[in-house]
């Protein structure tokens, strides 16, 4: 067994700082080892390097890649990345490998080193150089853990077939993308809905690849979205001539002559020739485990507001950590690389002596779906309930920008308040235009405090070329704060439907043009249509014993119909939030 480390000569302890400097060389004497070199890890080296001299950087990565963008791997399967490579420079386009690591970042990378035991009474890492079997110490004064996760692979009878994928490292990109340009892969199967599956449907599809999706969960993205939202998403999907078969679960994945033919599930039998799997993934915990360190109900390691673990000289970030969530203050685990990169430079900052703190998350995760975005922030009315808040919550659809300006595009907008204290407690964007920023509002109202009439009052830029007068997250700010003053009753299209379900008979009022109800469709229900410029003459042909229920294609004249109402003296008059163009649902075409 060899000790080795970034240091220029032997480096057991206590001899470090009778080093004699080489030329050009700092002296360094606090040996900082960091255990993974991707997000969290290359992020902490890269940051310890700027901030703390003394700090002498060896980073492990048992991969041959480090410092990479992982996030970037789908658009690389897809061909929007044309080069895996790009996904591995600075933007000036250099390549941040082990040797830009040594020179630029005078960090030193030791690449297909599995890190296989840790000593933390002698404050040694034991790790396996994968290309002869050799092994070798590295002490450490300071360790950190950014081992990140690892794809679950369930045992269904076929996944050692060719072509079975999961996309988790750039081999694994390296390998679909080989699979595609083989020119044999007509149909694929996805299986799971979450955020990468989802990302990966949209890279085959584009590749004219006839792509099915099965899911346990009757709706896509079902950790991240209600059911509404991923309503929408799944509308999306069959518009582009996907396959969601929600509800359905895979049993086999059927090879011939070692190659895969079909996928099937307890329902169907879906043709196939490659299969990627993204059913989850679990935190890499396991020297962490074996060392003693604390580990959570969430599965990752323990960390405090410093990211340092239950030994004070050992710190851990990214997906093998659990955190805070900032809204209910119980762990959560969130294998994100925005939190893992923000975390390693809070690491670095603390090894380097600035005390540096991560609050936690508020859980944000946004994606692109072809010309839609979907996204949340935060808890969801059901989650913020089940976590004992008071929530109430609000559905709006507007346009990005004004109407007159060439792209204009709709997005909806949900936003979760707590009664009580008016506090925004997460919400949801979903659509066509730009809902990205939307959600970036949001979540710092959501993770700052903010109460509803705060974020109403905000002082959102605006032009046409980039908003409405009223930004959208003005408008469903507004929207939410009328409802909680008791100003405005609403149905979100699940509640309407639910009402519908139990046998309650509302009055469905559309007050739509004839011409609008042709062209967009209306609710699978019976309707009653009087458009909004007739209902001062007509609304006494309404029944009075009924609940009213407006509605147009965005709910905005629905709720001129309820003032009117109102003051024609009918009382039990509401809106369906987001109107024909929010309705997660089937329409009727008339
Ligand atoms: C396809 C895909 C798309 C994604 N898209 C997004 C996105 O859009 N937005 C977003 O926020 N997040 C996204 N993520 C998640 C994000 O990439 C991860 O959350 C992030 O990379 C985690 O950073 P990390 O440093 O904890 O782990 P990683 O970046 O995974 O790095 C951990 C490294 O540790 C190494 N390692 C593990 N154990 C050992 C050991 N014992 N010895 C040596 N080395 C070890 C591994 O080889 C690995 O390279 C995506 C992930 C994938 C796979």
């Amino acid at each position: 067994m060899r000790r080795a480390s970034g240091f220029p000569a032997i480096t057991c302890r206590g001899v470090a700082s009778i080093l004699i400097p080489r030329e050009g060389w700092v002296m360094k004497d606090k040996r900082v080892l960091i255990v993974g070199g991707v997000a969290c890890g290359g992020k902490a080296a890269a940051r310890l390097m700027r901030v703390d001299p003394r700090a002498d950087v060896t980073v492990l990565e048992k991969g041959e890649y480090i410092s990479y963008a992982g996030c970037g791997l789908p658009y690389y399967v897809g061909g929007v990345v044309k080069e895996y490579r790009d996904l591995m420079t600075t933007p000036i386009g250099v390549v941040r490998d082990e040797n830009f690591f040594r020179k630029v970042k005078h960090v030193t990378v030791h690449t297909q080193h599995l890190a296989t035991r840790l000593d933390r009474r002698k404050k040694i890492v034991t790790a396996l150089d994968l290309r002869n079997g050799e092994e070798k110490e590295f002490p450490y004064d300071k360790l950190v853990l950014s081992t990140g996760a690892s794809p679950l692979r369930p045992p269904i009878p076929g996944s050692d077939l060719p072509r079975v994928f999961t996309l988790w490292n750039m081999p694994d990109a390296l390998a679909m993308r080989a699979a595609i340009d083989s020119g044999k892969v007509k149909n694929a199967v996805v299986i799971g809905a979450g955020l990468i599956g989802m990302e990966v449907v949209e890279a085959l599809h584009d590749q004219g690849i006839q792509v099915s999706i099965v899911d346990l969960c009757e709706t896509p993205l079902p950790q991240m979205m209600d059911r509404e939202f991923g309503n929408l998403l799944r509308a999306v999907l069959e518009k582009k001539g996907i396959n969601f078969f929600g509800g359905e679960k895979v049993l086999e994945i059927q090879g011939c002559n070692g190659e895969i033919k079909s996928v099937k599930t307890d329902k169907r039998e879906v043709p196939a020739e490659m299969v990627l799997m993204a059913v989850g993934v679990r935190p890499n915990v396991g020297i962490a485990r074996e060392a003693g360190l604390a580990l959570g109900s969430c599965g990752g390691v323990i960390v405090d507001d410093h990211m340092r673990t239950s030994d004070p000289d050992i710190y851990a970030g990214g997906d093998c950590v659990e955190v805070k969530n900032v809204l209910t203050g119980k762990p959560v685990w969130q294998p994100m690389g925005s939190v893992a990169n923000r975390q390693g430079r809070v690491i670095a900052d603390n090894i380097a002596g600035l005390p540096t703190t991560f609050k936690g998350v508020a859980g944000t995760a946004i994606m692109k779906a072809f010309e839609y975005t979907i996204g949340k922030t935060g808890l969801t009315r059901e989650q913020a309930r089940l976590e004992g808040f008071d929530a109430e919550a609000v559905t709006i659809v507007d346009s990005d920008t004004p109407h007159f300006m060439p792209g204009s595009a709709a997005i909806q907008v949900r936003i979760v308040a707590d009664r009580k204290t008016r506090k925004v407690l997460g919400a949801q964007v979903f659509g066509a235009g730009r809902a990205d920023k939307r959600l970036d509002i949001l979540v710092s109202a959501a993770a700052g405090g903010l109460t509803i009439d705060e974020l109403a009052d905000a002082d959102i830029a605006y032009a046409p070329p980039y908003s409405t007068a009223l930004d959208p997250v003005t408008h469903a700010a507004n929207t939410l704060k009328n409802k909680l003053d008791g100003l405005m009753v609403s149905w979100s299209p699940s509640e309407l439907a639910e009402k519908i379900r139990k046998g309650e008979n509302p009055v469905l009022l559309d007050v739509r043009s004839p011409d609008e109800v042709k062209a967009q469709g209306t609710l699978p229900y019976e309707t009653t249509l009087i458009p909004l410029g007739q209902l001062w003459d007509r609304g006494s042909e309404l029944p009075r014993d009924r609940e009213i229920i407006a509605f147009c294609k965005i709910s905005v004249r629905g709720w001129d119909a309820n003032s009117i109402l109102r003051r024609l003296g009918y009382e039990k008059v509401s809106v369906l939030e987001g109107g024909i163009a929010g309705w997660p649902f089937e329409l009727r075409k008339e």
